[in-house]
């Protein structure tokens, strides 16, 4: 028997890496959180998870859902957790950080705001096949990530979302601290720490282009129909 396995590229190194699970940060950005009609006051996190059938690696196409007629791109700064821990303590929360990417956390809009309506959960909406598309992975601590700049997303070559990931309102040691209350953190877990403001449609035949400025940190991900 077969096991298919979702893996990643590392950027400047010749192997591939086996991610964990994917947990995602919801309202994480004011000006995102306004645009969706909430207050940005510090609400403690909140996350979800997508299941590892949705990492859509690098040069993979994203497949539109025939069910949906409103996908969004939600632009995120992507952690790696390099080690194990719980209830993390947030002096020591940082050295969990194993290495970065840049993601899009892909949501079906109008399937959410339905399952907002009627109570229900947000899977169809956000833990669809391929709905988390994620570049290489950068390699590197919570120290090298100061190095880098802005998040970034094209569409079609035009600017759609650009974001500063210092403006979170949550930081990345916070989101480490607050996660592991709930859940033990393990090697390999990928953190898509929110959008920021921006969020928009993608229709079949767009090109979505996102970087995170001062590494060479891109991904290119062309939306095609359903067979
Ligand atoms: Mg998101």
């Amino acid at each position: 028997m077969s096991v298919s396995v979702h893996r990643l590229p590392y950027v400047d190194a010749p192997d591939a890496f086996t991610p964990g699970r994917i947990i995602c940060i919801g309202r994480n950005y004011a000006d995102h959180a306004r645009e969706m009609g909430h207050d940005p006051e510090r609400e403690p996190p909140f996350f979800f998870f997508k299941p590892i059938t949705a990492l859509l690696p690098p040069g993979k196409p994203f497949v539109y859902p025939w069910y949906s007629s409103e996908v969004h791109h939600e632009l995120e700064l992507v952690i790696v957790v390099g080690k194990g821990g719980e209830d993390i303590a947030l002096d020591a929360a940082a050295d969990f950080v194993a290495g970065f990417a840049i993601g899009l956390d892909m949501t079906c809009r109008d399937i959410q705001r339905h399952a907002k309506q009627q109570g229900r959960p947000w899977d169809l909406a956000k833990g669809f096949d391929g709905s988390a598309p994620c570049s290489a992975i950068m390699a590197g601590s919570y120290q090298d990530l100061q190095a880098t700049g802005r998040l970034s997303l094209t569409r079609n070559g035009l600017l759609v979302q650009s974001g500063d990931w210092r403006d979170m309102i949550w930081s990345v040691p916070e989101l480490i601290v607050a996660v592991s209350r709930y859940t033990k953190l393990r090697a390999g877990d990928l953190l898509f720490t929110g959008t920021p403001a921006g969020v928009g449609r993608v229709t079949v035949g767009d090109q979505l282009i996102a970087k995170l400025e001062g590494v060479p940190v891109e991904l290119c991900v062309n939306v095609c129909a359903a067979d």
